[in-house]
C-alpha cells in the first residue's frame, strides 16, 4: 500500500485515455480494471462503449503504465485483447476510480462463447461453507453459459433463458457490486433463486433413491451410471447421452439404441488422472483440455488401461473432454471412471435441446434424464480439436468457440458487412463486420431437414445478435447445395448481389485469412485435399493444387479423375472406389491373370461388374472426380480396413491413418513409400498425381502378405512424397533454374486432418524451403468454407472497382440481383 500512496503523492499527475479493443465486454473487464486502478492509486473511470472498453485514468505516468501492463499481463480469463491505444486527454481528476455508465454501447455488448466452469466457481461448489455448495449452475463473469442461453440483444438477463429467475437479494448484491466477480454476470444464480436440477424417469414412473448412497439428484445420476444405466443429461448446448465407458455391454447397447454403428463416442472424465490411465497426454493437449472452451480433444489411446473397442472402433485415438459445467463436475465427483458423453440424438439428427423433445426422442435410449429448468436457447455441439505438429487445431468448431470473432488480415479493414453461407456438410456460415469474421457454430449436414431448420434459425439469431445488415451474399458454386440455393433465393428477395466462390478456392482463402495473409500479399500454392467440391466448368474436384490469392485462382495440378460409381453411393461404399481405381489402371483380365490368388480379386469378382463396367463406359451415374478422399477410400478397401460401407464420412481414411505402423513410417527406407508419377492429363495438359505404380506396389505387397500397418505407412509416405514432388514441379514451372513461382504453400481440406499425412507433407515441404500455412482456429474441413468464402467475398467487394480483367482461370463471380429478371 505504501508504494501506491507514494505514487499518488507524486506531483506529476497526468491524464490518459486508454482504449481497449477486442473481446472486452461481458467478460468482467471493467471490474478488473477497477481493481487494478484502485490498487495503483489511480483515479478516473472505466466504461463500455461501442468500440470496446474506454478508461480515463489520472495519476502518475508510472502508475498509468503499470495499469496498462497489468491489463496486458492479467486480463480476465475470457477476455481477448486485440489492441490497447493510449492518448493524453483533458479533464479534471476525479476522486477515486469508478465504473461509469455505458455510452450508448450496451446494445453492442458482445455475446461471447459459453465457457467451462472456472476454478473459483468449481471451488465454491465444492466448499460446504459456501452458499453455492453443490449448486449445479454456479457461474460468474469468468465462466458459464453465454451463446447457449441468449435469445436477443442487448445481452442482459432479460434476453436470456435466465429471465424467468428473479435474483434473490444475495445474488442481486453480488450482481450490483463492481468489486465482485459476479458484477453483471447475467447468468448469476444460486440454490435460492436459480435453476434446479432434477432426475426424472422418462416413463414417468416414480422412483426412490434408497438404493443409492447419494446426496441429491446429480449424485443419483452418477449412481445410475455406475449401475449400468444410460442417462440423458441436459448439457450446456444440448442433451447428451451418458454411460459408464468401461462397461462393454452398456456401450454396445447405447450404440444399438442410438443407431450409431461405428462413429467414435466422445468421453468425459472428472480429471486428468482418469484420462491418463487410457491416453498419453502432451503438455499442449493438457492445456487444450483445460481451456475455457473445453473441447473434446483427440488423444492417442496408448495408456496402461484399455476401454471397450466399441468406444472408437478401428481408431487409435480417444476423444476426451473435462467437465464443462458445474453439473457435470458434481456428477462425476465420485466417478473414477470415464463416461461416454455423446450428443443426445438419434443417428445424425441434431442434438435435442428441449425437455419435451428429450422425452420423445431419447426416451427409447435412456431410462433416466438429469434435467433442469433453464432452457437451452441455442443448440451448440461440443467442439472437437486435436494437437497436430504442436498446435491445437479445431476440427468441429462449436461450444466454447462460437461466436468468437476472428480478425481478418491487413487490408480487410474496409470490408462491408456481408454474409457467407458455407457449404453442405459440416455447415457453418460467416458474418463479416468491422474487419472481423464471425463464424457460426458447426451445425451438421444440411441434407437433414432438422439441421437445415437449425441453420436458418441460427442465421436469424446471428443477424439479430450482431445487428447485421449484409450488402452482399457469398455462396459455393455448387448448384445443388441447400446453402447455395438459399443464398440465391435471398439475393433475389433482398436484391443483394451474390458472389459465388469455387469450393477449393474458399478452402485456400480460409487458410490464408486465419494466418493473417494480407489482402494484397502474393499468391500462394493452395493444396486442398478433400472429398468433393464443384469445380470450374461443371467438373467435380477433390484433390487440387491452386495458385491462389483472395481474388482469383489458377488450377495448376490435380489428382487423377476417377469415376465415382453410383455417385453419392461411392462416398458411402469404399469398395466402389477401389474397383473404379483399379479399372482406371488395368483391365479385369489383367487383374485376374496377375492377382487371381488374392482375396481382393475374389471379393471384387463377387460384385455386379457388368453393371459397373457399363456405368463407367457410358458415364451413367458415374461422375468423374479428382477426389483425394475417394483415393483413401479405395486404398482402405484394398487393405480390407473399411471395405463394404462407411458408417460416417471419413471413416475409411480415419481407419487407414489409425492403422499406420509408426515405426515403418519413421524408419523404413523412404524409397519403400508407394510410388506415384506426375504425367499430364490428356486434353488440358494439367499435371496430375497418377497412382498406377502405387496400385501395382499395393497389389504386390498383398501377394507378399505385407502387414497392413506397414502398407498403410507406405501409402501415406508415398502420397506425401508425390504431393511434395508436384509442389516442386509447379514451383519451378517449365524452367528449373528460374525463381520459384511461389514460396508459400497453404494446406487445407478435410484430408489434412489426417495427422500422418499432414505431418509428412508439411515436414517435407519445409525441408525444401517452402513456408507452410495450415489451419488451426478454423477447421480444415468444410466447416471452414464459410470463413474462406467471407474473405473472398470481402476482397471482391473491396477491390471490385479496381479489378482488371485477368488471365487467370477463376475468380469469384458476382451474380447480380434478379439474374433471371423475375
Ligand atoms: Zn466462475
Ligand atoms: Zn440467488
Amino acid at each position: 500500500m505504501n508504494r501506491h500512496s507514494n505514487i499518488a503523492e507524486l506531483d506529476d499527475r497526468v491524464a490518459s485515455e486508454i482504449r481497449v479493443r477486442g473481446r472486452v465486454q461481458g467478460v468482467g473487464f471493467r471490474p478488473t480494471v477497477l481493481r487494478f486502478a484502485r490498487e495503483l492509486g489511480l483515479s478516473g473511470e472505466v466504461l463500455n462503449d461501442s468500440s470496446g472498453v474506454l478508461i480515463r485514468a489520472f495519476g502518475s505516468e508510472a502508475a498509468i503504465a503499470a495499469l496498462i501492463a497489468r491489463i496486458e499481463r492479467e486480463p480476465p480469463p475470457l477476455a481477448r485483447i486485440d489492441a490497447i491505444e493510449t492518448q493524453p486527454c483533458r479533464g479534471d481528476p476525479t476522486a477515486g476510480f469508478v465504473i461509469a455508465a455505458s455510452l450508448g454501447g450496451e446494445a453492442h455488448t458482445q455475446v461471447t462463447p459459453d465457457a467451462v466452469v472456472c476454478a473459483d466457481c468449481a471451488e465454491e461448489a465444492a466448499n460446504p461453507f459456501e452458499r453455492r455448495y453443490r449448486y449445479p449452475f454456479t457461474n460468474c463473469t469468468h465462466c458459464g453459459p453465454r451463446l447457449s442461453i441468449v435469445s436477443g440483444i442487448p445481452y442482459d438477463r432479460t434476453n436470456t433463458t435466465m429471465a424467468p429467475f428473479a435474483m434473490c437479494p444475495a445474488c442481486r448484491a453480488e450482481y450490483d457490486n463492481p468489486a465482485d466477480r459476479r458484477f453483471h454476470a447475467e447468468a448469476i444464480a444460486c440454490h435460492v433463486c436459480g435453476p434446479k436440477a432434477r432426475l426424472v424417469r422418462f416413463d414417468g414412473r416414480p422412483f426412490s433413491f434408497d438404493q443409492f448412497s447419494m446426496m441429491d439428484d446429480v449424485d443419483a445420476a452418477c449412481g445410475l451410471m455406475k449401475n449400468g444405466e444410460i442417462v440423458a443429461i441436459k448439457g450446456i448446448g444440448g442433451y447428451q447421452l451418458a454411460c459408464d465407458a468401461t462397461k462393454p455391454d452398456v456401450v454396445a447397447r447405447l450404440r444399438q439404441l442410438k443407431k450409431r454403428d461405428a462413429k467414435p463416442f466422445a468421453m468425459m472424465a472428472r480429471d486428468m488422472d482418469v484420462i491418463r490411465r487410457y491416453c498419453s497426454v502432451s503438455a499442449e493437449e493438457e492445456a487444450l483440455l483445460k481451456r475455457p472452451c473445453a473441447p473434446i480433444v483427440l488423444l492417442r489411446a496408448d495408456g496402461a488401461e484399455k476401454l471397450p473397442a466399441a468406444i472408437a472402433p478401428g481408431l487409435a485415438t480417444l476423444g476426451f473432454m473435462l467437465p464443462t459445467s458445474p453439473m457435470h463436475l458434481l456428477m462425476l465427483r465420485r466417478m473414477a471412471r470415464p463416461v461416454v458423453m455423446t450428443s443426445g440424438n438419434l443417428s445424425d439428427e441434431p442434438q435435442v435441446i428441449s425437455d419435451q423433445e428429450a422425452g420423445e426422442r431419447l426416451g427409447g435410449i435412456a431410462a433416466y434424464a438429469l434435467m433442469h429448468d433453464r432452457e437451452i436457447a441455442n443448440r451448440i455441439d461440443d467442439s472437437v480439436a486435436r494437437v497436430v505438429a504442436g498446435r491445437p487445431r479445431v476440427m468441429r468448431r462449436a461450444r466454447g468457440y462460437a461466436p468468437e470473432s476472428i480478425m481478418l488480415p491487413k487490408g480487410f479493414e474496409a470490408a462491408p458487412e456481408l454474409l457467407a453461407m458455407g457449404g453442405e456438410l459440416k455447415s457453418t456460415f460467416c458474418l463479416v463486420r468491422d474487419g472481423a469474421a464471425i463464424l457460426s457454430q458447426h451445425q451438421g449436414d444440411l441434407e437433414d431437414v432438422r439441421t437445415f431448420d437449425d441453420y436458418r434459425n441460427n442465421l436469424a439469431l446471428y443477424t439479430e445478435l450482431f445487428n447485421h445488415a449484409p450488402v452482399a451474399l457469398v455462396a459455393d458454386l455448387h448448384p445443388e447445395y441447400l446453402s447455395s440455393k438459399l443464398a440465391r433465393q435471398r439475393a433475389t428477395a433482398d436484391a443483394l448481389p451474390l458472389i459465388e466462390v469455387q469450393h477449393h478456392h474458399a478452402h485456400v482463402a480460409s487458410c490464408l485469412a486465419e494466418n493473417g495473409h494480407a489482402l494484397d500479399a502474393p499468391a500462394v500454392l493452395g493444396i486442398v485435399l478433400d472429398g468433393l467440391g464443384w469445380g470450374g466448368n461443371d467438373t467435380l474436384w477433390g484433390g487440387e493444387f491452386l495458385l491462389a490469392d483472395y481474388f482469383r485462382y489458377q488450377r495448376l495440378g490435380t489428382f487423377k479423375p476417377v469415376a465415382m460409381l453410383g455417385g453419392a453411393q461411392a462416398a458411402r461404399e469404399p469398395w466402389r472406389n477401389l474397383y473404379a481405381h483399379l479399372m482406371a489402371e488395368m483391365t479385369w483380365p489383367a487383374l485376374a491373370m496377375n492377382f487371381d490368388g488374392l482375396e481382393l480379386h475374389d471379393y471384387l469378382a463377387g460384385k455386379p461388374r457388368a453393371t459397373l463396367d457399363a456405368m463407367m463406359k457410358n458415364g451413367i451415374n458415374a461422375p468423374v472426380a479428382s477426389s483425394c478422399g475417394r483415393l483413401f477410400d479405395a486404398v482402405a478397401a484394398a487393405l480390407d480396413i473399411c471395405r463394404e460401407r462407411q458408417a460416417y464420412e471419413g471413416e475409411a481414411a480415419a481407419r487407414l491413418e489409425a492403422m499406420v505402423d509408426h515405426d515403418a513410417l519413421r524408419h523404413e527406407d523412404d524409397a519403400l513409400g508407394y510410388p506415384f508419377s506426375i504425367p499430364n492429363l490428356r486434353g488440358s495438359g494439367l499435371p496430375y498425381i497418377e497412382p498406377l505404380a502405387m496400385w501395382n506396389a499395393v497389389l504386390g505387397d498383398l501377394i507378399l502378405k505385407t502387414p497392413a500397418p506397414v502398407m498403410a505407412a507406405r501409402f501415406h509416405k508415398g502420397l506425401a512424397k508425390s504431393i511434395v514432388a508436384m509442389t516442386r514441379k509447379l514451383a519451378s514451372g517449365e524452367d528449373e533454374a528460374a525463381l520459384r513461382r511461389f514460396t508459400t504453400v497453404a494446406l487445407s481440406g478435410g484430408c489434412f486432418q489426417n495427422r500422418v499425412l499432414f505431418e509428412e507433407v508439411s515436414r517435407r515441404l519445409e525441408a525444401e524451403g517452402f513456408a507452410v500455412l495450415s489451419q488451426a482456429q478454423v477447421p480444415a474441413n468444410d466447416g471452414g468454407l464459410a470463413f474462406g468464402q467471407a474473405a473472398i467475398g470481402a476482397a471482391h467487394l473491396i477491390k471490385s472497382s479496381k479489378q482488371t480483367t485477368n488471365q487467370w482461370e477463376g475468380n469469384a463471380s458476382c451474380v447480380s440481383a434478379f439474374p433471371d429478371g423475375s
